[in-house]
């Protein structure tokens, strides 16, 4: 049954910034090895829904369940450590750094210390076993040819693709992807949706904030859509292509 299949359940989250109602009691449910996207215009609630699944904001009502096991309320850090990876909206890489060092520092965080003071507390051996799960990681997103160069001499869809590997060393349950395909080539969009194919065929979850429609249609098994904070619709890529509220809310109907 889907109940017991669920490895997120957000029940009726809500959150206000003074006034504006920016996520309205939005419910959805993320299965395991489903890859779940979520759409709609600028301004939708879908960033603020993500932040309050990783913990990042504090929820005004509702409740987030994880692995069954309620989530909301409790830290960003716990939250990551019980299995939640998430990348943002805008790239977050060292550019100066090799790739396995930026990966690594996904590796230190998943002791959910500040980087830098993991990082001083590690000794050698912690130092040598954080560096072999980082560069396994960057094999299993097929960077492997890549470990040594500057993370900054990669291309945008390489780069997209360590910041996947990075959360991926904190050995999640459930991803968190805002708009992995922006400004990517087609190429680098085709690449990355075989990853995350992959990477659910291995299980994982993944819920995706995306504009680019034709590579979310493609890719996920079902959608949420979102307008000023509601969920307008839920379905699979099929019946949300067809829906009248979607195409309205689209068409600016
Ligand atoms: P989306 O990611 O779908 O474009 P957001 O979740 O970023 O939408 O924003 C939803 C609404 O909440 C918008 O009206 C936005 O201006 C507002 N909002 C988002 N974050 C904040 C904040 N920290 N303070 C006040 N308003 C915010
Ligand atoms: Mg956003």
């Amino acid at each position: 049954p889907a109940d017991a299949e669920a490895v997120l359940v957000v029940d009726a989250i809500r959150k206000t910034f003074g006034g504006l109602v920016a996520v309205n009691d939005v419910s959805f449910r993320v299965a395991a090895g489903e890859i779940v996207g979520l759409i709609g215009p600028n301004g939708a609630g879908k960033s603020t829904t993500f932040n309050l699944v990783s913990g990042a904001l504090a929820a005004s009502g509702g409740a987030i369940h994880f692995r069954g096991e309620r989530i909301d309320g409790r830290p960003a850090r716990k939250i990551a450590a019980r299995g939640i990876g998430r990348t943002f909206q805008h790239v977050k890489i060292m550019p100066r750094m090799s790739v396995l060092d930026n990966v690594a520092l996904g590796a230190h965080r998943r002791a959910g210390a500040g980087i830098w003071r993991s990082m001083l507390r590690l000794d050698r051996h912690d130092e040598a076993r954080l560096l072999a799960e980082a560069a396994r990681q960057v094999e299993r997103v097929g960077l492997g040819a890549h470990l040594d160069d500057e993370a900054g001499s990669l291309a945008l869809g390489q780069q997209r693709v360590l910041e996947i590997a990075r959360a991926l060393c904190a050995d999640p349950v459930l991803l968190l992807l805002d708009e992995p395909a922006a400004g990517l080539r087609f190429q680098e969009k085709q690449a990355l949706a075989r990853l995350l194919r992959k990477l659910s065929d291995d299980g994982m979850s993944i819920l995706l904030v995306e504009h680019d429609m034709d590579f979310v249609m493609n890719l996920t098994d079902h959608l949420v859509v979102m307008e000023f904070g509601t969920r307008i619709a839920e379905g699979t890529p099929d019946e949300i292509r067809t829906n009248q509220t979607v195409l309205d809310a689209y068409l600016g109907g």
